[in-house]
């Protein structure tokens, strides 16, 4: 009997390990994201193991990462349940049940999930990104006493303004979005979360950011009142008019610029600079050094780069070179005319 008991814990012990090493496989392909294996390879393991933490988390958070929201949540919540140790796993489940409950508008829950795992405390990683989403989704306790209120498009949330001050607000974001996505035609995965802050201090201090920024991903914009109408959320908009793989300061924030809504004499302000400073401009620089420059030159001129290239090749082209935004892939796209645009354009700019 001594020896059948030893055979067993032997057998097990190798099925066990056997088992372990393909979930490290699993999570070595989840971390190198490669999210359709992970999902081909784990579901007919789960078939055998229907409660296995790491499995249901492996599709869990590859769901997720998909942004397949709904999909992703029952594995996060068996996870969650089945843990019974707390640990990582558990955080992690947490934290991504965090952000699909907030995608799918379901505040609460998102709110719970969140806290929860920074409660938990088991991982920092985890950890941090659950205080991510509480302090960037409106879940911490500084947001109590703000107004909410919701419209068409987007979720307000007011740090401190008058009911008609709302109204007038609500309205021209509401009509400052029609405007843009008139161009962009896109289909957001959600309204947008809106904040408008009153301090820019109280933001600086509790996000540990400067107003204002948008976080296309959770389609959420953190707006310092007064901010131009438009900005803020074409950064929000123009994330869904096509797949975006990436991006350049030109023609990222050139394009928030080039919609922001403002009447701005763009031109003119750029011109002044360069006269005040002595300067030429040369957009093949600034497309690669777009931080060396200082940005009262670089928003007003990109506003008006992006603006020339869409008169000149068009919305559809545009959208096109938009989800690859380099020098590079705007000649594939644009063709050799570019350069000429580009040469015509910087003369402008520097006469
Ligand atoms: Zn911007």
């Amino acid at each position: 009997m001594k020896k059948n008991l030893t055979l067993f814990f032997i057998l097990i012990a190798l099925i066990t390990s056997g088992q372990n090493a393909e979930i490290d496989d699993l999570w070595k392909l989840y971390n190198s994201q490669n999210l359709k294996s992970v999902i081909e390879k784990a579901k007919p393991l789960l078939e055998n193991d229907l409660n296995n933490i790491d499995l249901n988390l492996l599709l869990g958070r590859s769901y997720t990462d998909q942004k397949d929201f709904k999909r992703a949540i029952p594995y996060l919540e068996s996870t969650v349940k089945n843990d019974k140790i707390n640990s990582w796993r558990k955080a992690w489940a947490l934290a991504y049940l965090g952000t699909c409950y907030f995608m799918l508008q379901d505040y609460d829950y998102s709110k719970k999930a969140a806290k929860e795992c920074v409660e938990l405390n088991a991982t920092q990683n985890a950890t941090q990104y659950a205080n991510k989403i509480i302090l960037l989704c409106g879940f911490d306790d500084f947001y109590g006493d703000w107004k909410i209120v919701d419209s068409e498009n987007f979720r307000f949330y007011f740090q401190k303004m008058s009911d008609s001050d709302i109204e007038n607000y609500v309205s021209s974001r509401e009509e400052a979005f029609q405007n843009i996505n008139k161009f962009f035609n896109s289909k957001l995965p959600k309204k947008i979360d809106f904040f408008a802050w009153e301090s820019r201090e109280d933001a600086k201090s509790l996000l540990n950011v400067n107003l204002g920024f948008a976080d296309p991903g959770f389609c959420i914009v953190h707006s310092y009142y007064r901010q131009t109408k438009g900005h803020e959320m074409t950064h929000v908009i123009s994330n869904y008019s096509t797949r975006v793989l990436n991006k350049t300061g030109l023609i990222n924030e050139g394009t928030a610029v080039c919609f922001d809504q403002t009447n701005q004499n763009k031109e003119q302000i750029v011109k002044d600079w360069l006269k005040a400073n002595d300067e030429k401009i040369s957009i093949s620089e600034i497309w690669i050094n777009w931080k060396k420059y200082p940005e009262q030159l670089t928003y007003p001129l990109s506003g008006i780069f992006v603006r020339e290239l869409i008169d000149h090749f068009g919305r559809e082209k545009f959208i096109e070179f938009f989800g690859n935004q380099t020098y590079e892939n705007a000649k594939i796209v644009f063709g050799d005319h570019l350069d000429k645009m580009i040469k015509e354009f910087e003369s402008k700019m520097n006469n």
